[in-house]
């Protein structure tokens, strides 16, 4: 892919596939993307480019310069091959994608994307249910430069219409919230955010490009923590954002400005979890439904969180929006006990205690967002408010049986106080 003759060398990381290469399905692009000739050489994989400093053969060479563009060897800083297959790569899979910058973490890409969209002065529109980081940054990041954020109810599209001033230049989504899985209606959010003049910026890491392609939905900017599905192996720190060709250029711009680099090594490892992202995520989306379905089916579990389920209350929306799904889902345990929830816990074991998720391996994780809400309430309304001890999962590639009877040891550990 990416070998003819309008892939001339310095187009870096931007999208240049012919109206052939978008008729590939997904499962086929994943192989092909990023994988040009002129990075890879005559091996599969792009190999690891490891280098900070252009040597110039003379004098007249390095008053002539190089042209400071993607795709052009500068300076380490500015990437080299290794990246701009991995970044080439994320741009491909994403329609309507110009280019993608790569961020150090998923955090990075939050607050690198919201710096280049944001001034002071702004407001930003940040959905109720965003990952504990990005709430953060409202106080620690943004407040100090004069930008307010305003929090919002994702389910509640009136409510979201009305926060909108003339000062209102973004809003970040995410959707699933990844501890508390509600789905927005993002079709019609990001619609009314463009008719106010917003950037839609979709925190994309729970679907992925695969699952749900942000930009033709209505989303201007979609990014990942690649450390989570892409990354696949629980053994690296990036993040994506992707986006068309005015804001990628903002992106890029701001992204140089702050001096943000992956090392190539760590970009190596991505693009190869990258090629095995669909089908880790169909493995472990058909695992996750197994189990989901068999602890709504439990009188201990008063409500199981994944909108892949048939009967939960975002069920519709995901069906209608979303193509593929993952691992991670959420359930709440009858009743207050965090005792209880602890030898829940710690009875497991084939599910790693700790935070992340999206590796091979499975892990579980308490959660009590109440005190992260302002513009929602935990428990929702409707919900027995004694209900209110979240346990997240995240289904890795075991087999889901082996799976299942370690749930059911969590759960006879429940009652043995
Ligand atoms: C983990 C996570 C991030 C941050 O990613 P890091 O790579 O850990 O910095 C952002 N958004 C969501 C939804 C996440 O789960």
């Amino acid at each position: 892919m990416g070998c003819g003759p309008g892939h001339a060398q310095g187009d870096g990381n931007r999208r240049l596939s012919s109206p052939d290469e978008d008729q590939h399905k997904p499962a086929t692009r994943i192989v092909e993307a990023g994988r040009r000739p002129e990075w890879t050489g005559s091996v599969v994989n792009p190999p690891v480019w490891r280098g900070s400093t252009h040597l110039y053969a003379d004098s007249a060479d390095l008053a002539r310069g190089r042209p400071n563009a993607d795709g052009h060897f500068y300076y380490g800083r500015r990437g080299s091959p290794t990246q701009w297959a991995l970044a080439d790569a994320l741009t491909e899979l994403e329609p309507g994608a110009a280019g993608t910058v790569l961020y150090p973490s998923g955090v990075a890409a939050i607050s690198g994307v919201l710096l280049s969209v944001l001034e002071s002065g702004d407001t930003v529109l940040m959905t109720d249910n965003a990952y504990e980081p990005s709430r953060v940054m409202a106080k620690s990041l943004l407040a100090p430069l004069g930008i307010e954020t305003r929090f919002f109810d994702p389910l509640d599209s009136e409510g979201f219409a009305a926060l909108f001033t003339e000062r209102t230049r973004a809003v970040l989504f995410e959707s699933p919230g990844s501890l508390s899985m509600e789905v927005a209606d993002i079709p019609a959010l990001a619609a009314t955010a463009r008719m106010k003049g917003a950037v839609s910026i979709l925190d994309n890491t729970w679907a992925t490009a695969l699952g749900f392609p942000a930009l033709s939905r209505g989303c201007d900017i979609s990014l990942m923590s690649l450390t989570k599905h892409v990354g696949g192996h629980s053994d690296l720190m990036m993040g994506s954002a992707s986006a068309g060709e005015a804001l990628y250029t903002r992106l890029r711009l701001k992204s140089q400005a702050l001096g943000l680099v992956v090392s190539p090594d760590d970009a190596a490892l991505a693009l190869r979890g990258l090629r095995t992202l669909g089908v880790r995520l169909e493995r472990e989306t058909s695992s996750a439904l197994t189990l989901a379905r068999w602890l709504s089916s439990r009188p201990e579990v008063a409500h199981v969180l994944c909108p892949m389920l048939p009967d939960a209350p975002s069920h519709q929306l995901w069906q209608r929006d979303f193509i593929g799904g993952c691992g991670l889902f959420s359930f709440v345990l009858k009743g207050s006990d965090p005792a209880g929830r602890a030898r829940f816990i710690d009875a497991l074991e084939l599910f790693g205690i700790g935070y992340s998720w999206g590796g091979y391996e499975s892990l579980v994780i308490p959660f009590d967002p109440a005190r992260a809400r302002s513009a929602t309430s935990w428990p929702p309304a409707g919900w027995n408010t004694q209900d209110r001890l979240g346990i997240r999962l995240s289904i890795g590639l075991e087999d889901p049986q082996d799976l299942m009877r370690d749930l059911s040891r969590g759960l006879e550990a429940l009652g043995s106080a």
